[in-house]
């Protein structure tokens, strides 16, 4: 049995790619050093395939960036802006992905955008009416002769033309179609390169097949590869897809020339009714994404051995993959050393995900019998037939106990506000902020400090009260209506909720790339979810109890700490969301009863997990995403005010589920967007008032009074001003003491101007 693996994680074991890289940046190290650095991490991962047994091993997965960019430089795509700084090749990529400005002039980054429905990001190529698409670049050339030199055949990775030219923004009158004969004659100029350098396979990943495709969208697919395929010469193609399964497309797909195609198994949900109702082509190979490439769990090998061989009656010719790229999971458990065994002899990150994929192709090899005996078979067999540590019946009886009640206020919305606003007396327009302060270095060294034993628990509160003092005392000062306490206690707004909920445990190198240099290290939810005991109340409590004004208390979202988490497998996402919802209901409810009178749960990643088709929206997510939320603060009395903060305010789509939440109002994040959802809420009758953000906190850069005037005069034109709340658009925990003091200071002169005009 052969077996393939679609990409392996870049950033190295303990994340040497980027400190290299970082040092590049800041002109420590030379450009030579940095790819020594990279020509190391590159060979490692090789090597570490091939001692695996890997039969089709990738080469060109490596990016000093990101893989979009990369094709985007190779196709001579990259807009001209980047090219005139005239910096080295090197450099010139650098500035597209991180911007520039120096001595060779001033570029913006390009954009950068969710892969899919990953936590990965990539640079959204820029195609203009001048752009000319063709083949300039060497570097998945360079890479196959670097591996080959090592003894390793690779098998060259690209993403697609076709997903390039749907994830491309196009900047002039050009459109789609206009580009296609250029990439066309592109890829045709690479697969002569590859001709000539004797590569046996090469993967086309072509990821956008998942999405909900029209029938342009497969003409265009179709023209481009039967173009492409007729001059593939001696290389192999494969046609590698991931994320979901290629409904719109199957049939057209097994139609063409491929010689693999790959599937995705694990998050295809209809993948195998597609090999059912329209079989498998006999003179292809059938790449079998069975081992999840996204999470970190064990492979059941009885569930995978069974599907495999269940494969076998459409394709007599089967390679064995993982499901998409390892980029999505952290690169190995051997440096996870408080992790006991009994919790993690359930993980398999990217290398021993390796180890898995050896086992298996020897126990499928093994003829399809006997391989129940086998001692691999039976060690990992053992796992899954424990029952999991941290089973909690009473959570368990908790969710199955739900009723429809549950999710609702006994008071509707519009009652709830008059009587809010009797009780709460804040005048029109209130101003207030989304919760976070400036992180110093005191309040970064007060959690580093507490976490390595130099000082007690009281002298971390203490510390944290007067943290929590400065902050009360700074708003009282510049005047604002709804005080914060400030976060100081949390490093990450979904990490500090984990650490304080049984059933989470944590990682020391689990990191997974979020995009560039950027890692991120997400939790893991290994059994029930549940609050042993208060967990904000006490700084809360302390806040309110320096100001009359009201502060509000401070709360992640279950979508959002489900979302930035590695999930379980054995329980449903709903599941997990609600038991996640029934325990930041007791916080809501001690927070109430410790004199709380606004209560926010921020949902700021509560639309990054919409399914990639939109016919599932509502059935695999908003179904229970949306109560999940109600779940929290059903329970509140009517004058409790509920507040709610999402990150991106691109939500027009899913507008009415938004205003569904049934929170009293929300924040978010308008002002670089142009205000444009407002027209979005306007039409949908948007209930839940609201704070479109009036300045962009992602930069240093102090708003002044008239911009923001112009802001709020633009947002009044669309907002009654009975529902308009005025704050900055996310949290200011990135951002210095002396710029958030005068841009506070300018928003409430700006609010103060408003204030008297209306
Ligand atoms: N309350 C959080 C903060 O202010 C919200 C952060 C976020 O939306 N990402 O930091
Ligand atoms: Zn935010």
């Amino acid at each position: 049995m052969n077996s393939s693996v679609i990409g392996f994680p870049r950033v190295g074991k303990l994340r040497e790619l980027k400190f290299a890289s970082e040092k590049y940046f800041k002109q420590e190290i030379s450009t030579e050093e940095l790819e020594q650095v990279a020509k190391g991490l590159r060979e490692m991962h090789w090597n570490l395939q091939q001692a695996a047994g890997i039969s089709h091993i990738p080469s060109n997965d490596f990016s000093y960036y990101d893989n979009v960019l990369d094709l985007t430089v190779l196709l001579n795509a990259l807009p001209e802006n980047y090219r005139q700084l005239g910096l080295s090749e090197r450099d010139t990529y650098f500035a597209a992905a991180r911007g520039y400005q120096g001595v060779a002039g001033d570029a913006k980054a390009l954009a950068m955008k969710k892969w899919f429905n990953t936590n990965y990001h990539y640079l959204v190529p820029e195609l203009s009416d001048n752009t000319e698409i063709k083949l300039v670049g060497d570097k998945p050339f360079v890479e196959y002769e670097e591996a080959k030199a090592i003894g390793v055949l690779t098998k060259p990775v690209l993403i697609g033309g076709f997903t390039f030219l749907k994830l491309a923004k196009y900047k002039g009158s050009k459109t789609i179609n206009d580009f296609a004969d250029q990439v066309a004659d592109a890829y045709i100029a690479i697969l002569d390169r590859f001709n000539e350098q004797g590569v046996e396979w090469v993967q086309f990943d072509e990821p956008s097949l998942v999405t909900d495709l029209t029938q342009e969208d497969v003409a265009l697919f179709t023209a481009l590869y039967e173009k492409v395929l007729a001059h593939k010469g001696n290389v192999k193609v494969l046609l590698q897809t991931y994320f979901g399964d290629i409904r719109d497309s199957y049939e057209e797909v097994v139609g063409l020339d491929f010689d693999g195609i790959g599937l995705d198994f694990i998050e295809g949900k209809q993948t195998v009714e597609l090999l059912e109702r329209y079989g498998f082509p006999a003179d292809k190979t059938l790449f079998a994404g069975v081992l999840n490439g996204k999470n970190i769990w064990k492979s059941d090998y009885k569930k995978v051995i069974t599907l495999v061989n269940g494969l076998k009656k459409h394709s007599n010719d089967i390679v064995i993959s993982t499901s998409c790229s390892l980029l999505h999971v952290p690169y190995t458990l051997e440096n996870e050393t408080s992790l006991p065994e009994e919790v993690s002899q359930y993980f398999a990150f990217a290398k021993e995900r390796l180890q898995e994929i050896k086992e298996l192709t020897e126990l499928i090899g093994t003829s399809g019998s006997g391989y129940e005996e086998q001692a691999a078979y039976l060690a990992n067999q053992k796992v899954f037939s424990a029952d999991r540590v941290y089973e909690d019946k009473h959570v368990q009886a908790s969710v199955a106990s739900l009723t429809e009640r549950d999710f609702v206020r006994n008071v509707p919305r519009q009652k709830r506000r008059a009587i809010q606003k009797e009780k709460l007396q804040l005048g029109l327009l209130p101003t207030t902020t989304i919760g976070s302060f400036p992180q110093t270095r005191e309040v970064k060294q007060n959690r580093s400090k507490y976490r390595k034993g130099a000082i007690s628990k009281a002298e971390y509160d203490e510390n944290i009260k007067g943290f929590i003092k400065e902050c009360i005392d700074l708003q009282e000062e510049l005047g604002l209506d709804v005080l914060v306490h400030g976060e100081s206690e949390r490093n990450d707004m979904v990490e500090f909720f984990g650490e304080n909920l049984a059933g989470y445990v944590f990682t020391e190198k689990a990191w997974v790339q979020s995009y560039g240099t950027r890692c991120v290290k997400p939790p893991i939810i290994f059994g029930d979810i549940r609050r042993e005991n208060p967990i904000t109340v006490f700084y809360s409590e302390y806040a309110q109890s320096l100001s009359d004004k009201p502060v509000k208390g401070m709360l992640t979202g279950p979508v959002t700490i489900l979302n930035w988490s590695f999930p379980r497998e054995d329980i449903s996402l709903r599941e997990m969301a609600f038991q996640i919802g029934l325990a930041i209901r007791e916080e809501v409810l001690d927070l109430e009863e410790a004199g709380i009178k606004i209560i926010q749960i921020d949902e700021a990643a509560l639309k990054e997990k919409l399914p990639i088709r939109r016919e599932e929206w509502a059935s695999e997510y908003l179904d229970w995403a949306i109560p999940a939320f109600r779940l929290c603060h059903s329970g509140v009395r009517p004058e409790t005010q509920v507040h709610t903060h999402m990150c991106y305010s691109e939500f027009e789509e899913i507008v009415k589920d938004i205003d569904n939440m049934d929170a009293d109002v929300i924040s978010f994040e308008a002002s670089r967007s142009k205000l444009t959802i407002i027209d979005a809420l306007k039409a949908n009758q948007f209930e839940t008032e609201v704070g479109p953000g009036v300045y962009d906190i992602h930069s240093p850069r102090v708003p002044s009074v008239e911009e923001m005037v112009a802001v709020l005069k633009n947002a009044l034109t669309k907002i009654d001003e009975e529902n308009l709340w005025i704050n900055p658009d996310c949290g200011l925990k990135t951002r210095g003491i002396k710029e958030t003091r005068e841009s506070l200071a300018n928003l409430v002169a700006a609010a103060q101007i408003i204030k008297d005009a209306v």
